[in-house]
């Protein structure tokens, strides 16, 4: 008998960073060699060029899909004409998201009113598009949770590279949305993230991603992360959860294929 293979997908990934440069095709390939079966291409944090990379991208690979938005620390940017221009990229096949937009009050590169409005005019044109939403947030709880209940997530969407405590993923889970780990899960300082998705998140519910370039699971921590990464995070998740690998990798790719209608 063959040995089960766990098939992974990487629910959220930078591949048009400049990390990245001349190396995508090689990264593809060692994700593939590792089970990674899809890449959620993620198109923001470089202003409008990175939605426009990533509708590329998913165009002439056949295991990436794209998402397009405008990052809160671009929400400056944001204007009635950027939102137009995302409108347009976001009916580009192979597109199966908004975002990731949200609102960042630790590093507040953009001022924090901007941020909310960009979040808000984005969160209306994932309705308007019947897509769900990749949710950025830190230190900012209560205005991400204020601003997505008012305006609502009708077609769902993720709270990405979860970092957050309890009652803000028990909300999260309360509006619908999926709850996506990163390498942090592997972080030795991280018990609490472990526990919200020990106790609070359940599998059904939870997704694996790398970020990268960022945030590199441990054993890899401090370098370069890339999609072949996301075996460790999967793992550690789990363990927590009780079940082996291969089981976590069925449920959580299962999990981004409903969410994302792949
Ligand atoms: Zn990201």
């Amino acid at each position: 008998m063959r040995e089960p293979r766990a098939e992974l997908f990487d629910s959220h990934a930078h591949l048009d960073f400049a990390d990245f440069d001349g190396d995508v095709d090689g990264v593809l390939e060692r994700a593939r060699a590792a089970g990674v079966v899809g890449v959620i291409a993620v198109g923001s944090g470089r202003g409008l060029e990175s939605g426009a990379a990533a509708v590329v991208l998913a165009a002439r690979q056949l295991d990436v899909w794209a998402t397009v938005g405008i990052h809160p620390h671009d929400a400056v940017l944001a204007d009635d004409a950027a939102v137009a221009v995302l409108r347009g990229l976001a009916v580009r096949p192979r597109v199966v998201a908004v975002g990731e937009t949200g609102l960042d009050y630790h590093y507040d590169h953009s001022p924090r009113p901007r941020q909310r409005d960009a979040f808000a005019a984005q969160l209306r044109l994932a309705q308007e598009l019947r897509l769900p939403v990749v949710v950025h947030t830190r230190e900012a709880d209560d205005d991400t949770l204020a601003i997505l209940r008012a305006e609502g997530v009708p077609w769902g969407g993720v709270l990405h590279c979860f970092s957050g405590g309890e009652r803000l993923a028990r909300a999260g889970l309360e509006l619908g949305l999926h709850v996506s780990f990163s390498g942090v899960l592997t972080f030795p300082k991280a018990d609490g993230l472990r526990a919200v998705a020990r106790d609070v998140v359940p599998l059904e519910r939870s997704l694996v991603e790398t970020d990268s370039p960022y945030l590199a699971p441990v054993p890899h921590r401090g370098r370069r992360c890339e999609p072949a990464h996301v075996v460790h995070t999967a793992r550690k998740l789990a363990e927590l959860h009780g079940v082996t690998l291969e089981e976590a990798a069925r449920v959580t790719t299962g999990n981004v294929r409903r969410l994302f209608g792949l």
